[in-house]
């Protein structure tokens, strides 16, 4: 069978199964060989690899992943789609579809705890809840290259004082590498997204970069101090309903790592977030 990735075999298992896109799953199918090509060597796929790939859609990847790796798990959420992939996929026998939500698999069992590289075209409506719980929940992925909108892949890579730069740049740079490998045009899918589109890698840290005694505590200093983008990071701390640090204890913590009292959340890098968990939690 000819690859899905031509737009005409698209569209005709489309028509053939007479298969309804539905926005609320942020379906919106890879039409484009190049891309797809692109994708699989950034993420570096061997036969040694096992791919967990979210959200196969009709099998465009999963037809390149399936020949390039020695297994792939592919999630799949809309039930509709399970006959067309079942044609679709006939010619391999190392892919595992499975129908569920991402959110709700438990990854860890469906691998066997084996470490798997993540690729996917993300939905996305949950782009920022699957990578975060990929990351949160320590799903054994050295890599994770994946599809986004391409506002949210530039806030991934943003550093301080960029507009960019915000706690999913914190977040993604506190557990991996981030690096863009392509922009993609709406054009390369089908139905076309009405956003631009780019494909990032980020590549696991062996170890976090920053020492932080209390990561859970970071991260909500990290999310206050965004919550108001103009307020000082002192008055962000001061108002977040989940932090209970007094005024005077957050000035002393800022005078210790020599950050002046007005502040804000963006100028600060991850090792200063770090440091100054650390110096919060000293002074508790
Ligand atoms: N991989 C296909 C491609 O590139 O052509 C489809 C990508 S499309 C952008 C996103 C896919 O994720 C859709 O097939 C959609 O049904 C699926 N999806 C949406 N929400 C999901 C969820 N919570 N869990 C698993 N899959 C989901």
């Amino acid at each position: 069978m000819e690859k899905l990735s031509n737009p005409q075999v698209t569209i005709d298992i489309i028509k053939k199964y007479n298969f309804a896109f539905q926005k609320r799953f942020g379906q919106n199918f890879l039409i484009d060989a190049h891309v797809i090509n692109k994708i699989v060597a950034a993420a570096d796929i061997t036969k040694d690899d096992i791919v967990l790939e979210i959200g196969p859609g009709i099998g465009t990847m999963t037809q390149y992943l399936a020949e390039a790796a020695g297994h792939v798990y592919a999630v799949e959420i809309d039930k509709n789609l399970l006959p067309v992939l079942d044609e679709t996929l006939s010619e391999y026998d190392n892919v595992t579809v499975v129908n569920n939500d991402i959110l709700k698999v438990d990854i860890r069992e469906l691998v066997s705890d084996r470490e798997v590289k993540v690729v996917a075209n993300l939905p996305y409506y949950i782009t920022t809840p699957i990578i975060m719980g990929l990351f949160e929940n320590h799903i054994p992925a050295s890599s994770i290259t994946v599809m986004v909108q391409k506002e949210v892949a530039m806030r991934m890579q943003a550093g301080p004082g960029s507009k960019d730069y915000g706690a999913l740049s914190l977040a993604v740079q506190y557990y991996a590498k981030p690096y863009i490998v392509a922009n993609v045009p709406p054009n390369c899918f089908m139905p076309r997204p009405n956003v631009g589109s780019a494909v990032i890698r980020l590549t696991k840290h062996e170890k976090p970069p920053v020492e932080v005694e209390d990561e859970a505590l970071m991260f909500r200093l990290i999310r206050a101090s965004f919550n108001q983008r103009r307020k000082t990071l002192q008055n962000g701390i001061h108002n977040a309903a989940n932090l209970s640090f007094s005024k005077e204890h957050v000035v002393d913590a800022l005078n210790a790592l020599g950050l002046p009292e007005s502040v804000r959340g963006e100028a600060l890098t991850l090792e200063q977030f770090a440091a100054l968990a650390n110096e919060l939690k000293k002074e508790e």
